[in-house]
């Protein structure tokens, strides 16, 4: 996992629509008002052209915008792109060629169910599952590395395993366990699973598969114990929603817990964590 942190990319928001309407997302209230000069802007600013961008903000596979942004990016010199997606339009393989002539090179696809009934429940999209699978399917067919996030909710906590099965066939690079952060449509118990039981099924899957590169993304260090390494604290820069108790004066981290978190589950889950020193 350490592998993971150090080869995190860069993330550039550039889409402002979604084809899937997941009632875990957090970008439902947000507005993306990036011009194409913003976004333009924002490549220019990049310095280090060989690292990893990665596309990312709504659905960017659906921006109408798309292609305008990565001939920008080629003709700026940035050739290792990448892009996370929910992966419904990768069933069309055509579409995956045309951005791999555009220097796209690796995809991180979002999957919540290992059939149509789970996933489609939680992305509210009638045919979401069939679509982003046969993306995968594409993506294992054309050799395209990828990497699956799944977020960890109420509904799928107890399917973590059968998802996991399920992917063995596709082979992606790794997988990550997402905390699905509290926020516009899932702000109750309903949705969002308390950590500390998540945790130890996420960290059983890690050391059960241990031939797949499994890791988690976004729960706070001091909770994961001894797998603290398999964890990537967080992906987005993120610490205006994020809050510190008093343990996390004493702790070598600097993430915090999310607020809208501490609203549905309190903090008690912090009271025997040990600062990470
Ligand atoms: S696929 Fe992503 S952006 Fe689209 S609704 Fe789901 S979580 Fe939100
Ligand atoms: S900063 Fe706070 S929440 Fe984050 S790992 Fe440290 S103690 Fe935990």
């Amino acid at each position: 996992m350490d592998i993971i942190k150090k080869i995190l990319p860069t993330f550039l928001y550039i889409g402002t629509e979604c084809n899937n309407n997941c009632i875990f997302c957090t970008e439902g209230g947000y507005r993306n008002d990036k011009s194409l000069k913003d976004i333009y802007k924002e490549f220019d600013k990049i310095k280090d052209k060989n690292s990893e961008i990665n596309l990312m903000g709504k659905e960017p596979s659906i921006s109408k915008d798309l292609f305008k942004i990565l001939e920008y990016a080629n003709q700026k010199g940035f050739t290792n792109l990448s892009m996370t997606s929910n992966g419904r339009m990768l069933s069309y393989i055509e579409f995956i060629r045309k951005l791999q002539c555009f220097n796209i090179r690796s995809f991180g696809i979002t999957l919540v169910g290992h059939n149509s009934k789970l996933h489609d429940s939680l992305t509210r999209a009638e045919g979401s599952f069939e679509q982003t699978v046969n993306g995968l399917k594409n993506l294992k067919d054309l050799k395209i590395p990828f990497l699956i996030n799944i977020v960890v909710l109420q509904q799928n906590k107890n399917y973590l395993e059968n998802i996991v099965q399920f992917l063995l066939d596709y082979r992606p690079r790794n997988i990550n366990f997402l905390f699905a952060i509290p926020g516009y449509d899932a702000m109750d118990k309903k949705t969002i699973p308390q950590m500390t039981e998540v945790i130890p099924i996420i960290t059983k899957l890690i050391h059960k598969y241990k031939n797949l590169i499994i890791g988690s993304v976004g729960f706070p260090n001091c909770l994961m114990g001894k797998d603290e390494t398999y964890n990537v604290q967080c992906l987005e820069a993120s610490y205006n929603r994020t809050t510190k108790i008093n343990i996390c004066n004493e702790c070598k981290y600097d993430c915090g817990i999310f607020k809208s978190y501490i609203d549905i589950y309190g903090t008690d889950e912090f009271e025997n964590v040990l600062p990470i020193k």
